[in-house]
């Protein structure tokens, strides 16, 4: 048995209707999610111990430390692995709205205004060419809130960043219901934040 496990959603897969359908949460998680999992534990298992012995975070962290002829693997399906289990948590049912707290006057401080931080995420996010994520990350250097885009599975970690909220734009998290319409999936998808959640990540990221 690999070191890590799919960890289980904290929701039913039709939680989130009709803003993500059921179809695509369960494929998702129960496929996808579960193929990150899985080929990050068989390139786990040609690691030496030492990095083996690490979590995956502080592997992304710094993945340079990773065997060359791990690191790509490791860059893919850990980031996969990671990236996803902060997405569902990022989910719930009846989420959205504006984010309160700590985080949004953090949010209030990097762009202005909580409505310019959506038009900038959403713009950006739309415009990733091929497979990606979209991500609010908190930068420990600038002790800022930041946007950040990212290819692939590629974590925000390997570039010192800590992510807080992502969004998927993969086509296979949206394509069942919404095809060729990111812009549509994208509008959905704030509808489904779970503010409390990303709040807690911010304030974990600062300590
Ligand atoms: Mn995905």
């Amino acid at each position: 048995m690999g070191k890590y496990e799919l960890p289980p959603l904290p929701y039913s897969y039709d939680a989130l209707e009709p803003n993500i359908d059921a179809r695509t949460m369960e494929i998702h998680h129960t496929k996808h999610h579960q193929t990150y999992t899985d080929k990050l534990n068989a390139a786990l298992d040609k690691c030496p111990s030492d990095i083996q012995n690490k979590d995956i975070v502080e592997i992304l962290s710094n993945i340079d430390q990773v065997p060359a002829d791990q690191k790509s693997a490791i860059n893919f399906n850990g980031g996969g692995f990671d990236n996803h289990r902060i997405f569902w948590q990022n989910m719930k049912a009846n989420g959205g709205g504006e984010a309160s707290g700590s985080i949004a006057a953090a949010i209030n401080d990097s762009f202005g205004s909580f409505s310019a931080f959506k038009e900038k995420f959403s713009s950006s996010t739309v415009l990733i060419q091929g497979s990606g994520w979209g991500w609010l990350v908190y930068n420990p250097s600038s002790k800022k809130v930041e946007y950040k885009s990212m290819p692939n599975q590629t974590s925000p970690r390997t570039e010192g960043l800590i992510p807080l909220l992502g969004c998927d734009v993969w086509e296979h998290a949206y394509y069942l219901k919404y095809q060729n319409k990111r812009p549509d999936y994208i509008s959905a998808w704030w509808n489904v934040i779970n503010w409390q959640d990303v709040s807690e990540r911010f304030d974990k990221a600062k300590k």
